[in-house]
């Protein structure tokens, strides 16, 4: 009898053991990577094999058994148990938490209870929930090519049938058939009489089986050739490398991963390209399917598990050779991987936050290391952490830095709304902006304005001169909390008390923000000319609605687009020759260290908007603090400044890329425990941390106190002596 370990896949947080069950003769097939069916806990549940069982159990007799065996095939490969180890490793989370990000679903079986007459639980049904559609196919036989050459006149319809079977030259779906008029009936008749065959073929769900072909070809401009020839040679090699393709909004970026997917292709290699959000998703599929047609597979986070299933299927059986995604598609279970590209790297949407957390682009680093691949990071505004890479020559560094239809980058104009104010403006649009709105909309143009919703109410900010109330030890923005009526820090947990005068020039008017998307659509409304079209979470939540608002949008119906950040990003729409931002600060006061880059990142992205076509563009940004520096390099759209100040500030306070921070959440019911918990945890750590280089911080509340009824205390480790990746 051989014993195997198994990681319970059950969503118990803290389930860290793997456990040994035997395995009969009739399993004895399977090994590591297999998903199976196991007693657990007077329950059956799903369990994922990750090993043999060592040869010296005790008592070998009291384990039991493997119930079943799901599939045909091990889901993990030794690839993916690497990977899901390193994961749980370095994430810390339990082997079948990681194990299971790799799985389309959380789980593929559901369980039905079973009752007897007495009303009594008897047993537990299993159902496999990744029902595989199928559809009937049909092909002429021998004996039907005899009919057909012999003709029947009684049997019009069925011989109609057969010939077009026989021209077809290829099995034909029942759905192409009764397209062409074939009844079901005939078709039963035909399959019946011997003259045609029948099978089940399994139906691949493509959502994005639809989309349009958008076919261009253009010359590549000298900095694009460059950057593809390099990557092109770690493709063609098979070499690890990774590259920080850092180019401007429009500078051809998307051209590159283009040309590098066709290297790729060339050498008979898959292809995993990362995207943040579905709303860029649609542009690049359209793009990617001109260029390569039926190999694409696509993953958007709106996808059922069984259309999760199906793509990953096409992927390991290698139908598809290009994967287009978001961050869950960096755990695809490719057979045959040659590229990684990861689009606008900086994105924040590639970092889960919630348990299992981890962040796309270091599985995406981890995974091509293992296969040996290059990897390209692009964006206009690459993450801190990545430019510092690219300096330090971990990264190659890659550069396009225009446009290459000669197009200058647009014009970016800074108005200072306390000016509106003393002017005697209260609108939240400043007149600059309603003018260029009218303007733009009479001249049959388009704009964007992005209202930065991010942070409002929180912060605390002086209405005079557009200071916000920030921790002296932490250089971050203290934190609004109502039931106190006092301000705290997120990092450290110190606590002020509200300041009624503003302690930079002494005016009294400080402020909490907040203002909503609708009354800014109410505004804009209001003016003539426009007709506007919001895009934010309320107008976004079915499957297509990004899309169906983009493409509205692109048609000319509407000649305003206003949202939340969704609307800064990726799209190009050759008509849009405004862009204006309301409130372009706000995102600077987020409690967080990346505050910064955050905010130069959306400006940047926002502005790129603008432009993209032949007639130039023009950007707006409305701030309350004119002189901030973040602003100001956003409105030159200097990356290499900022992100050299930036570094030298992360590099002084000691944060990351200089340190690693590691946090720690306590979860209670009970607030005075979660409190105890914490505190324990806290001596605990700096005992441990005494004579290291690192330092211990709080415990603290969470930004959101309690969630769900839980209450989350925070422990803040920071220490240059963590690894990367
Ligand atoms: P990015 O991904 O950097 O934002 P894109 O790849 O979308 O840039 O390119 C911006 C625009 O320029 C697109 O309309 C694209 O078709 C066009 N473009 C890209 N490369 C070239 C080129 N070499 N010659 C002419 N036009 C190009
Ligand atoms: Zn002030
Ligand atoms: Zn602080």
């Amino acid at each position: 009898m051989r014993y195997v370990n198994v990681a319970i896949n059950l969503p118990v947080k803290n389930l860290f053991k793997q456990f040994t069950y035997a395995l009969t003769q009739e399993f004895n097939y399977i090994g590591a990577g297999w998903r199976v069916i196991v007693p657990f806990a007077r329950q059956t549940t799903e369990g994922f094999v990750v090993g043999e069982a060592g040869k010296d159990l005790p008592q070998p007799e009291n384990y039991k058994e493997v119930q079943a065996v799901i599939g045909t095939e091990p889901w993990f490969d030794e690839e993916m148990l690497e990977a899901a180890r390193w994961l749980a490793g370095y994430y810390m989370c339990p082997l079948a938490e990681a194990m299971r990000l790799f799985i389309p679903g959380k789980s593929s079986i559901k369980r039905h209870a079973v009752y007897g007459d007495d009303g009594k639980l008897l047993y537990y049904e299993l159902e496999n929930r990744l029902k595989e559609k199928t559809q009937s196919c049909y092909a002429i036989t021998e004996s039907g090519r005899q009919a057909l050459a012999e003709g029947n006149k009684r049997a019009k319809a069925q011989m109609a049938a057969l010939q077009f079977l026989a021209e077809a030259g290829r099995e034909l779906t029942s759905k192409e058939l009764e397209e062409e008029g074939f009844s079901a009936a005939v078709l039963r008749a035909l399959v019946q009489k011997g003259w045609c065959s029948r099978s089940e073929q399994r139906v691949l769900r493509n959502s994005y089986a639809s989309a349009a072909a958008l076919k261009q070809s253009f010359s590549l401009t000298d900095e694009q050739q460059n950057a593809v020839n390099a990557v092109a040679k770690a493709i063609n090699e098979g070499r690890q490398e990774t590259f920080l393709l850092q180019g401007v909004t429009g500078s051809g970026k998307t051209e590159v991963y283009l040309n590098l997917t066709a290297a790729a292709l060339a050498k008979d290699r898959q292809v995993l390209v990362l995207v943040p959000e579905i709303a860029l998703t649609a542009q690049i599929v359209k793009r990617y399917q001109s260029w390569f047609k039926g190999s694409i597979a696509v993953v958007h986070s709106k996808l059922s598990a069984s259309e999760r299933a199906d793509v990953f299927y096409k992927i390991r059986t290698g139908e598809a050779q290009i994967l287009i995604g978001v961050r869950s598609a960096v755990f695809a279970p490719f057979a045959n991987l040659g590229l990684v590209i990861i689009d606008e790297e900086h994105d924040q949407s590639y970092k889960q936050e919630e348990r299992p957390c981890y962040h796309a682009r270091e599985v995406a680093l981890h995974r091509a290391a293992y296969f040996g691949v290059p990897v390209i990071l692009g964006s206009a505004t690459p993450s801190i952490e990545s430019y510092y890479d690219a300096i330090m020559k971990r990264f190659t560094h890659l550069r396009l830095t225009g446009r290459p239809n000669g197009q200058p980058l647009p014009e970016v104009q800074i108005v200072d709304m306390r000016k509106e104010l003393q002017e005697k403006n209260f609108s939240v649009l400043s007149r600059t902006l309603q003018q260029e709105l009218v303007r733009t909309a009479a001249a049959g143009e388009q704009a964007i304005v992005l209202l930065n919703r991010r942070g409002y109410s929180t912060f605390v900010m002086c209405r005079d001169c557009g200071e916000t109330i920030t921790c002296p030890h932490c250089a971050v923005a203290l934190v609004y909390h109502e039931a106190g009526k006092a301000m705290r820090c997120h990092y450290c947990g110190n606590t002020m008390p509200i300041p009624t005068e503003c302690p930079k020039c002494g005016s009294k008017r400080i402020k909490f923000f907040g203002t909503g998307t609708q009354k800014a659509e109410a505004q804009i409304a209001a003016l003539p000319e426009v007709r506007v079209l919001r895009m934010d979470q309320d107008s976004t939540l079915r499957k297509f609605a990004h899309e169906e608002i983009l493409s509205a949008f692109a048609s000319g119906k509407y000649n305003v687009l206003i949202g939340t950040q969704m609307v800064a990003k990726g799209h190009d729409i050759p008509n849009v020759t405004l862009v204006g931002v309301l409130s372009a600060d706000s995102a600077l006061n987020m409690p967080d260290f990346r505050a910064s880059e955050r905010a130069f990142s959306l400006l940047t992205q926002a502005a790129g908007r603008a432009g993209r076509g032949d007639k130039p563009g023009h950007v707006i940004l409305q701030v309350y603090d004119a002189d901030n520096r973040t602003v100001q390099l956003a409105a030159k759209q200097d990356y290499d400044t900022f992100a050299q100040e930036e570094l030298e500030r992360r590099r002084e306070l000691n944060y990351p890329p200089y340190a690693a921070f590691l946090k720690i959440t306590v979860w209670d019911k009970d607030e005075a425990r979660a409190n105890d918990t914490a505190q324990g945890l806290t001596d605990f750590l700096r005992q441990k941390a005494e004579g290291m280089d690192a330092d211990v911080f709080g415990p603290f509340a969470g930004i959101i106190g309690k969630v769900r009824d839980l209450y989350r205390v925070n422990v803040l480790v920071k220490s240059v002596q963590i690894e990367r990746r």
